[in-house]
């Protein structure tokens, strides 16, 4: 799963995750679309790969944790 950063890390700008504007590489460092598109044209300053639009997350997704602590427990006979 993506760590979904929570800024750029090249101007500090906040990329909330499901902000259209986050570009990540293939080692999930982020920037924000301007950095990558005018200051790194579209490379990694970190490791030369490629910046591509993170995917977001957003909606229930985003509200829910990455594992749910909550019991799924149904038994079938305990009421009548
Ligand atoms: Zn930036
Ligand atoms: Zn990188």
């Amino acid at each position: 799963m993506l760590q979904l950063r929570p800024g750029c890390e090249c101007c500090d700008r906040d990329l909330p995750a499901d902000s259209a504007d986050a570009r990540i590489c293939s080692f999930e460092c982020t920037f924000c679309a301007g950095c990558a598109e005018q200051r790194l044209l579209g490379r990694c300053p970190n490791c030369g790969g490629e910046l591509l639009p993170r995917p977001r997350r957003v909606g229930a997704a985003l509200a829910r944790p990455p594992a749910s602590t909550e019991r799924v427990f149904k038994p079938q006979a305990s009421s009548a």
